[in-house]
């Protein structure tokens, strides 16, 4: 099982200069992808609705969903934003506080350019419409690779500056890249945070909320067969 948690990056065709391609996932088959989910009859919540679900059962709920999207770039709202609006699906997003309003090379992998991330205005109106906001760390740092303080800020400052751009309380967190050690996962969760998400798609023998796995959707999951059997299975 690797719960009931999907991940998503961009939302675009890869520009015809990107040497890494995995990480887009082209509109149309989004679009395809997010109606076959609501016909399959899932129930999408947010990543903390399903944290706070699953703390109060003590399971996943029957049929529960949550889309989340790591970094936070422009073409979420552009391209994912209007297909969730018109199905009704909630979503969560990962900002980089420090790359919001900014063309930003932070988050993509070495040797590629810069892409625009969400601006504020966006991040505003997605608030008001079923969108979550989480944390990303405030400058992707890769948290396996810097020294504890380094992480605590990184983990705490995000935090504090997403809340005060939203007004409402940034409860959960993915870790850049998908990296964590055991004192990342614990600073988490001192920060306060209920729960964080890797990006590692995988089988888990227990539940552990600051180490959750989330089924990843790459370029490769060209047809909707494929795409349907890596959720069904997952789930
Ligand atoms: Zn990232």
């Amino acid at each position: 099982m690797s719960g009931p948690f999907v991940l998503y990056h961009k939302i675009a065709t890869p520009p015809r200069d990107a040497r890494i391609r995995g990480g887009y996932t082209p509109p149309k088959r989004f679009a395809k992808q997010m109606a076959l989910l609501k016909k399959q009859g899932f129930v999408f919540y947010t990543a903390s609705e399903l944290i706070e679900y699953v703390r109060e059962h003590g399971s996943f709920p029957p049929d529960g969903l949550a889309i989340t999207f790591d970094d936070g770039w422009k073409d979420n709202y552009e391209n994912a934003f209007p297909v969730l609006r018109q199905l009704g699906i909630k979503a969560t997003i990962f900002l980089i506080p420090s790359c919001i309003g900014q063309v930003s090379a932070k988050a993509m992998s070495q040797g590629e350019g810069g892409r625009a991330h969400l601006s504020l205005q966006n991040i505003l109106e997605m608030s008001k419409h079923g969108i979550e906001f989480g944390s990303h760390t405030l400058n992707h740092r890769l948290l396996h690779q810097i020294p504890s303080d380094e992480v605590k800020f990184e983990v705490e400052e995000s935090k504090r500056q997403i809340e005060a751009l939203l007004c409402k309380p940034c409860k959960v967190f993915a870790y850049p890249g998908g990296h964590f050690n055991a004192s990342a996962s614990q600073l988490v969760k001192d920060a306060g945070y209920t729960a964080a998400f890797t990006t590692t798609y995988g089988a888990i023998q227990h539940l552990d909320f600051y180490a959750l796995n989330r089924i990843e959707i790459l370029r490769r999951d060209r047809f909707l067969f494929q795409f349907a059997r890596k959720i069904n299975r997952s789930v």
